[in-house]
C-alpha cells in the first residue's frame, strides 16, 4: 500500500452501517485515489439526537461491515473517549499522529456538508484536511442554498479536480459524483424496527449482529 496517498477520514453515528455508508466510502476512494479510508464511528455525537444503539455495539457493526475491504480501517478513538466527539479535536489528533505532511481527505455527504457552518470550530477543518464531497451524478451543490460563509468557503476551495489533494495537505474542497442510493439509516431502523430483514441494504454480517445482540 503506497503510504503517500491521501487518507481519508470518514466520521458517522453509523447507527447501523449501510450500503449507502460504503457506497460512498469505496467511491470516495476510487474518485479521490485515496490510499485508505479510516472510518471512525462518533461516541456521542454533539449534533444530533443520541443514537438507538450504543458506542460498542455500532463500532462493532462498523468492524463487521469493513472486515472484507482491505482499503478500509476502523478507528476507535470517538467511541472509547466517552465524551462528545468533535471532528476538529479528531483530526488534530491524527495530524499529530501522522504528521503535517500527509494529505487528509474528511469524506462527507451533501446533506452532512450543508450542515458544515453548524459544527464546533469548522473553519478549523480547512487547516486541517481537505474536504471530499459526494454529489449526485450530474448536480451541482446549490450554493444559494448553503449558508452565505460555507458558500464561500466552497466558492474559493472547490473544485472537481482530484490532483489537488496531492498538492497539500489540506484546505481543498474536492467534488465527486456518487452512484445515488436513497438509503438512510433512520428508514433501515424503522424497517427493522417493522421486523423485516433489510437484506442487501445492509451487509449480511451487519444484519447477524443486530440479530444476535437483539438490537433496533
Ligand atoms: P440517519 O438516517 O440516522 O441520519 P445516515 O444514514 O444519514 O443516518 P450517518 O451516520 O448520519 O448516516 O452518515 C454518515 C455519513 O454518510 C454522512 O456524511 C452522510 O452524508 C453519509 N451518507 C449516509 N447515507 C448516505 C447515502 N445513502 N448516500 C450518500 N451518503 C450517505
Amino acid at each position: 500500500m503506497n503510504e503517500a496517498l491521501p487518507l481519508g477520514v470518514f466520521g458517522g453515528t453509523f447507527d447501523p452501517v449501510h450500503v449507502g455508508h460504503l457506497r460512498l466510502a469505496e467511491e470516495a476512494r476510487e474518485a479521490l485515489q485515496l490510499g485508505r479510508v479510516r472510518w471512525i464511528p462518533a461516541g456521542q455525537p454533539w449534533h444530533r439526537a443520541a443514537p438507538q444503539t450504543s458506542p460498542a455495539h455500532r463500532l462493532a457493526m462498523v468492524e463487521a461491515a469493513v472486515a472484507s475491504n482491505e482499503a478500509f480501517e476502523v478507528d476507535g478513538r470517538e467511541v472509547a473517549s466517552g465524551r462528545p466527539s468533535y471532528t476538529v479535536d479528531t483530526l488534530t489528533a491524527l495530524r499529530a499522529e501522522l504528521g503535517d505532511a500527509l494529505p487528509l481527505v474528511l469524506i462527507l455527504g451533501t446533506d452532512a456538508f450543508s450542515l458544515l457552518h453548524t459544527w464546533h470550530r469548522w473553519r478549523e477543518l480547512f487547516a486541517l484536511a481537505h474536504i471530499g464531497l459526494a454529489t449526485r451524478a450530474g448536480q451541482a451543490v446549490d450554493p444559494a442554498a448553503l449558508d452565505p460563509a460555507l458558500a464561500a468557503e466552497l466558492a474559493a476551495r472547490g473544485g472537481r479536480d482530484a490532483q489537488a489533494l496531492r498538492k497539500r495537505p489540506s484546505g481543498a474542497i474536492v467534488r465527486f459524483d456518487m452512484t445515488p442510493l436513497a438509503v438512510s439509516a433512520t428508514d433501515i431502523r424503522a424497517r427493522l424496527a417493522r421486523g423485516e430483514r433489510c437484506r442487501y441494504l445492509l451487509p449480511d454480517e451487519v444484519f447477524e449482529y443486530i440479530r444476535l445482540n437483539r438490537l433496533y
